[in-house]
């Protein structure tokens, strides 16, 4: 953490905001301060400047039009990869997990991307929609992702980032993997909010930013359940 504050900011919400994902940024700060942590969120819209000195980034789900814009907007401010550079954490959600990689499509037309991962992504044959699920690079520690996910494009991975996970339902990046990941780079497919629904996700992230070898555990009892009921849907729907 760069100061005694845990600064979590929340990209764009104006331009990408899908599927609640301001619910990430929600779990993070709660499960921040059940920690004994001090929490600031920020929400930088548009049209203002990135701070550079977060400890946490969150970038959220959008369509197409406002995924480009946000692009655009977010290379040329530039704060992003400087904050990278001083090893600030990054959670990319589907547009926002696109826009990571170095480029990708909207409107039939190529956009760059931020060249912060090392993927690209496609149109896909048709929408993925539904429920996703996968288990998690086994490095990470983590039990396995359930979200939801809608989404047009495919994602390729290159040599310099690892699938977060292999996906045992729904499609991800391209129907074997989901989502990817490098140092405290993190990008997924999954809504939900995925934090919300994925608690030791978030609480990697905040390992990740608070440099806390182990988090004191929480009562996940909810989250738990929602989780079990999740997976016992998907199940049923494959059976
Ligand atoms: N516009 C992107 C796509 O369709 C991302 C969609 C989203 O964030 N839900 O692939």
């Amino acid at each position: 953490m760069s100061t005694e504050t845990l600064r979590i900011v929340w990209i764009y919400p104006d331009l990408l905001s899908t599927y609640g994902d301001r619910g990430n940024a929600l779990i993070l700060a709660r499960r921040a301060r059940q920690r004994g942590f001090p929490v600031e969120v920020l929400e930088v819209r548009s049209d203002q400047r990135l701070p550079t000195t977060a400890d946490i980034y969150l970038i959220g789900g959008g369509e197409d039009g406002p995924q480009a814009l946000g692009a655009q907007r977010l290379i040329a401010d530039g704060g992003l990869h400087r904050a990278v550079a001083q090893g600030s954490v990054v959670f990319g959600v589907c547009a926002g997990y696109q826009l990571l990689g170095t480029s990708f499509f909207a409107k039939g037309t190529q956009y760059q991307g931020l060249e912060l991962l090392d993927l690209s992504s496609d149109r896909g044959p048709s929408r993925a929609v539904g429920e996703l699920a996968g288990d998690i690079d086994a490095r990470l520690g983590l039990p396995p992702l359930t979200g939801f996910e809608n989404h047009g494009g495919r994602t390729r991975l290159g040599p310099g980032v690892s699938p977060l996970a292999r996906v045992t339902a729904g499609v991800g990046n391209d129907g074997a993997t989901e989502g990817a990941w490098r140092g405290k780079l993190l990008g997924t497919y999954s809504h939900g909010p995925a934090l919300a629904r994925n608690p030791a996700l978030a609480d990697l992230l905040l390992g990740w930013a608070t440099g806390a070898q182990r988090l004191p555990p929480l009562d996940d009892t909810w989250a738990d359940r929602l989780r079990a009921e999740r997976r016992t849907a998907v199940a049923a729907a494959r059976a």
